[in-house]
């Protein structure tokens, strides 16, 4: 029987008795368990750059390493620290308490559920699934059904891989994680936007589920007067049309000092034509908007401002060229929310301090991105501003550390993982306070 077949509710009571058995807090029963899914991957490798091709139009190779790649290197990161990970950790006790001895003991939740977006729709699935495996949990995997030639491949490789008591997909509409969100979980880790992550909370609290929350937001790209401008540019463009700008830590807007702006256009228009070629419209590897409904939304922002780069569009073909808006300001409506396609309005300044009080005035961002060598400029933003996590002249390669917690705050997000942090995440610390040893 495949998860299709039971409801959420007989999914989740299923999961949970298997979670009573406890093979799941067994080492080796995790560890054979990443290493399954790691040669189930590998497997089906071909089959999931496939599926991202007919959803997103995204490359093989743009596949590999924004998707498969990441989630093959966690796995990899997973299995050599697991054992360390997983042991209970001595501290030090109280002198007045001398015979006794305090620990932390890392267990797992239980019956976890993982809620993924369309934008990664195999990285941002699977790479939560191994934290959850990791830490003994069984899990749900509920993959975006805008791409749904992921979600089909991803519940072929988790059946392939795992029994439905153990991990299970169940795929489908905003039903499907609506009749989910109703059931008792143990953890909830979504990724998603910023309403449906209020969605997902509220239905948490009638549980007291922990969740983490990873939402988007719109991140700002600072360019000092003192930036390498050709290092910017090439930096910005990669971060920026990278999966056609959908991708939640994409530069959403990009602040430029007004003494090199004119360079910086120059700059960013020479790598466009270089990275995506001089007609984007007629390259067969750029990545299309994922339906009408999100293409005639960015439509909408391109009658905002000017286009300086860019402007042209193919609705029959989900496309929309590398854009960079100029005559745009605080209230245009571009700036009024996450933009998530290949469009980036520019605004220029002269004063950093007011550039820095409009950002702290809106929700804290995802991601930011400084461009300068000027230290005292680096620590001027980083302690005036809060954010998830961000670069000094470089976009989005925070997030490819396996040592940097990633996360939001604020809007955002709440709760981090990758490396280390996954497994973290998906365990209860329980500390124990032992006497007479
Ligand atoms: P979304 O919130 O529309 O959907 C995410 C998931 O939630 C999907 O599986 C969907 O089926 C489900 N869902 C949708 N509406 C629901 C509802 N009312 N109740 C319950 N579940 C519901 O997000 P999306 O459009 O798939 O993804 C884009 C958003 O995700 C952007 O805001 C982006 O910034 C954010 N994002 C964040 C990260 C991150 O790591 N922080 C990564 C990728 C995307």
């Amino acid at each position: 029987m495949t998860s299709a077949t039971l409801s959420a509710q007989e999914l989740v009571s299923l999961q949970r008795r298997f979670f009573r058995t406890g093979q799941t807090k067994s080492l080796p029963y995790r560890i054979e368990a990443l290493k399954r899914l790691r040669r189930g991957i590998e497997d089906y490798q071909t089959r999931i750059l496939a599926a991202l091709r007919a959803d997103l139009n995204k490359s093989e190779a743009e596949g590999f390493h924004t998707e498969i790649r990441l989630v093959l290197g966690e796995l990899d990161y997973t299995l050599e620290h697991l054992e360390e990970w997983a042991a209970p950790r001595v501290v030090p006790t109280s002198s007045q308490i001398p015979d006794g001895v305090s620990r932390i003991h890392p267990e797992p939740y239980g019956v976890t559920l993982v809620i993924a977006p369309w934008n990664y729709p195999f990285q941002l699935a699977f790479s939560p699934l191994v934290g959850a495996i990791s830490a003994g949990n069984t899990a749900v995997l509920k993959p975006s059904e805008l791409t749904p030639n992921v979600s089909k491949i991803s519940a072929q490789l988790i059946a392939e891989c795992f029994p439905q008591e153990f991990v299970a997909a169940m795929e489908g509409e905003v039903e499907t994680s609506t009749e989910l969100l109703r059931e008792k979980f143990d953890y909830i880790f979504f990724t998603g936007s910023t309403p449906v992550g209020k969605v997902v909370m509220r239905a948490a609290a009638e549980h007291l589920t922990p969740t983490t929350l990873e939402l988007g937001g719109k991140s700002p790209s600072i360019v000092h007067l003192d930036a390498d401008l050709k290092k910017t540019a090439q930096s910005l463009v990669r971060g920026k049309f990278l999966n056609a700008g959908q991708t939640c830590v994409a530069p959403d807007y990009l602040l430029v000092h007004e003494d090199v702006r004119e360079a910086l256009v120059q700059e960013i228009k020479l790598e466009i034509a270089d990275k995506h070629g001089e007609d984007v419209l007629s390259n067969p590897d750029f990545p299309h908007i994922v339906n009408e409904r999100n293409f005639d939304r960015l439509s909408r922002f391109l009658q905002d401002g000017k286009a300086l780069i860019g402007g042209r569009s193919v609705r029959e073909q989900l496309l929309i060229e590398p854009t960079l808006l100029e005559g745009i300001d605080w209230e245009s409506p571009v700036m009024q929310e996450e933009i998530f396609g290949p469009i980036l309005p520019m605004m220029t300044y002269t004063d950093l301090d007011d550039v820095l009080e409009k950002i702290v005035d809106r929700p804290k961002p995802l991601a930011l991105y400084l461009f300068t060598r000027d230290q005292e400029v680096q620590n001027l933003v980083l302690n005036t501003v809060s954010f998830g996590g961000g670069c000094v002249n470089e976009t989005l390669l925070h997030m490819s550390s396996h040592e940097l917690p990633f996360g939001g705050v604020g809007e955002s997000g709440m709760g981090s993982y990758h490396g280390r942090q996954s497994f973290e995440t998906f365990s209860h610390h329980k500390s124990m306070l032992v006497r007479g040893v």
